[in-house]
């Protein structure tokens, strides 16, 4: 076999092989790098294990034992006990696990287990055991048995079937030394030392084979911050590049098709709307590269803003380029532009992948000649084919559902455009300022005035066929309605039988008003012509899961039944609530549940959005801190939030340490750095090619 590398399958390590690389496949493991950096998601003391002889009735403990009896024991109240007799040498002693009875599935005589627990007396000294772990099955031998071998502190591995954690375990001890030695220290040494980390060799042995638990969340640490590490290396270079200093463009503000689309709206600015334009013009009129955040909860007119920005640009004989997530979102928004910009003589082009070859090769052709000055698209318009003679701005909507490659990638299309990204969740700006670092952020706070209100109310399930009524009125006034169901896995089957319930329910009610369903199994065609039907208002009442909630307009939608509101997080409520008051009518938002549980209460009494995303952010837990898929944050998996959040700020300044030296990563002391990052991020390559 060739020289062990982190880049090596795992399927050429000693002791796993063809079929257990596919088990391990299953757990995301598939070089040796992911062996090592499958890390412990729990740890077990095991420093307190004591003789079964020794065990005290009263006390907390833990004993190591084989399997010697089990069963399930039902009692007379109807609960099944499982219960499991270990013995070491010592003596035996009985456990058990009242309501567990599926532990007779895994549970086997033979296997040994570890059992920790309160020790109480009930015919005989039985352990309750709180935690417990198999450390081997009754074939293994007694190396891997014994957890004392390991350390004082037993590692317990994310597992699958076929894989179990202490095979992974073995598997991971065989190979430690071996791949730590493949993994040196990878900060140059003053820095370390300055920020004070334990050394990268130390701290993966550490979270494999630690002393005590605290050593082992100190080894956590280092290798989240090397996690977070890369992410930031890799934000910090993307502004870098969108930033470009003396290379961006200084438009001039020329206050002709901007002036024009000002006098040609039907309302006026609002006040936010015009502090927004003032503050982007001031960016794009400087030298310096424009990185700006426009953060707006839903309805608060992002778009026109945008909109301003993209004629100033195409004012100075500059190209501009929206990007949405969804073909409906890039076409909405091409429709809303195209109405606003027709009275100036000027027509957006739009790109997305449901266009024949031809259409989009015409599109592609234009740009590239620049022959069309506002493209609106998805994706496609970072498609290698696509070239910009001038682009000027590059306009990000929705910007945290694309990564930063994508980000990047439209970016990189112009020569050095400005950078405008829109984000319809408001997040606290103290937040805002680690997630985003350096990007400057306008705020639209107010909804533009006579706008109608959206009234939220809170109904149990049992007031469900005055709800139904109501929304049976409504639509017979002309109006339309949403129904949304959660879908937590598209996969799980049950949820979605009943949004489709719910879509047979209320066809069958209803001979005048037209119901329509959506939800993620659909194809994206299928799902595309519902909405589009809606939205022509040839459906009255679009049941729903949550995949209507980002950015569809409708304005003759009124109201929003949520079912089941207890499911969401309260951001996501807020954004399924902002789908209707999109035009002038009273609307409302009625949540149906079982309890009228304080959160949504809280939801119910407030339509700040700044607001709802502090409360959010206070229930919500670790991970989400990034945003769901804020910047490839979805490879965040050693970092937790929010015990990890100063380590964001570290990494942020260590990155930005070293960036500012060494824009490129070229310096020996920080190649090992730059491939690491790259490895996680291979699509941000094209960041460094720009000098
Ligand atoms: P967002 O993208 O922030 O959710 P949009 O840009 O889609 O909001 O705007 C929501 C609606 O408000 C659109 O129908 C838009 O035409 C309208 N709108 C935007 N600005 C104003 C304003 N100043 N006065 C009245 N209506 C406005
Ligand atoms: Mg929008």
């Amino acid at each position: 076999m060739a020289a062990l590398r982190l880049d090596t399958s795992v399927k050429f390590l000693k002791g796993i092989g063809e079929h257990r690389a596919e088990l391990l496949a299953r757990l995301g493991i598939d070089t040796a790098h992911d062996l090592l950096w499958h890390l412990p998601h729990r740890y077990i003391d095991a420093s307190s294990v004591t003789p079964i002889a020794n065990l005290a009735v009263g006390a907390e403990g833990a004993v190591v034992g084989r399997v010697q009896a089990k069963g399930v024991l039902p009692t007379r109240k109807g609960l099944r006990i499982f219960h499991a007799v270990l013995r070491d040498e010592t003596g035996a002693i009985e456990c058990v696990w009242p309501g567990q009875a599926f532990l007779d599935r895994s549970i086997e005589i033979g296997q040994v287990l570890l059992a920790a627990g309160p020790c109480r007396f009930y015919h005989g000294r039985q352990l309750v055991p709180r935690e417990f772990v198999i450390l081997a099955e009754p074939e293994d031998d007694e190396e891997t048995v014994n957890p004392l071998a390991q350390g004082r502190v037993l590692p317990v591995y994310p597992a699958t079937q076929g894989m179990s954690h202490k095979l992974i375990r073995a598997l991971i001890g065989k190979h430690l030394d071996n791949l730590i030695g493949l993994s040196p220290e990878i900060l140059p040494d003053d820095l370390r030392r300055q920020f004070d980390l334990p050394p990268l060799p130390e701290a993966l042995r550490t979270v494999h084979k630690p002393e005590t638990a605290a050593a082992a969340e100190q080894g956590r640490r280092r290798l989240a911050l090397d996690e977070l590490l890369d992410l930031q290396l890799m934000l910090g270079r993307a502004r870098q590049v969108a930033k470009r200093g003396r290379k961006g463009v200084a438009f001039e503000n020329k206050r002709e098709l901007t002036t024009k689309l000002k006098d040609s709206l039907p309302w006026p600015l609002t006040a936010d709307q015009r502090q927004a334009i003032r503050e982007i013009a001031a960016d794009m009129t400087s030298p310096e590269r424009m990185h700006r955040l426009l953060m707006g909860d839903v309805g608060t007119g992002k778009t026109v803003v945008a909109l301003f920005a993209m004629l100033l640009a195409v004012e100075n004989d500059f190209q501009a380029a929206l990007m949405a997530p969804t073909e409906l979102l890039a076409e909405q928004h091409h429709a809303t532009l195209s109405r606003l910009v027709a009275p100036l003589g000027i027509m957006p082009g739009l790109l997305v992948g449901r266009l024949t070859a031809g259409e989009k090769g015409a599109v592609r052709k234009q740009l590239a000649t620049s022959a069309m000055r506002v493209v609106v698209g998805t994706h496609a318009l970072v498609q290698e084919t696509v070239t910009f003679k001038r682009l000027g701005l590059a306009v990000i909507d929705e910007q945290h559902r694309f990564g930063v490659e994508h980000r990047a990638a439209l970016i990189g299309k112009g020569e050095a455009p400005d950078v405008l990204l829109l984000s319809a969740t408001p997040i606290p700006r103290s937040l805002a300022l680690t997630r985003y670092g350096d990007l400057d952020i306008s705020v639209l706070k107010a909804r533009p005035p006579g706008r109608g209100t959206i009234r939220t109310v809170l109904r149990s399930p049992d007031q469900r066929d005055k709800i139904f009524d109501f929304i049976a009125a409504q639509c017979r006034a002309g109006r339309q309605a949403y129904v949304v169901l959660p879908v937590i896995e598209e996969t799980e089957k049950t949820d979605l039988l009943a949004a489709r319930t719910m879509a047979d329910t209320l066809t069958a009610r209803w001979d005048d008003v037209k119901v329509g369903l959506v939800h993620g199994k659909l194809k994206a065609t299928e799902r595309d012509l519902v909405m589009r039907a809606f939205r022509a208002g040839e459906i009255q009442v679009l049941v729903a899961t949550t995949v209507i909630e980002v950015g569809i307009d409708v304005a003759n939608a009124t109201v929003m039944v949520i079912e089941h509101p207890e499911r969401f997080g309260l951001a996501q409520l807020h954004q399924l609530r902002g789908r209707v008051g999109r035009g002038g009518s009273e609307s409302h938002c009625v949540l149906v549940s079982e309890k009228a549980v304080p959160r949504l209460k809280a939801f119910a009494a407030t339509d700040d959005g700044f607001r709802i995303a502090e409360l959010d952010l206070a229930e919500r837990r670790h991970g989400d801190l990034l945003g769901e898929r804020q910047s490839g944050a979805e490879d965040i998996k050693v970092a937790r939030f929010p015990d990890d959040t100063d380590l964001l700020g570290k990494a942020r300044e260590i990155a930005k340490a070293v960036l500012d030296q060494d824009p490129t990563l070229e310096h020996p002391d920080h190649r090992a750095l730059k491939e690491r990052a790259l490895a996680r991020y291979p699509k941000a390559e094209a960041l460094f090619r720009i000098g």
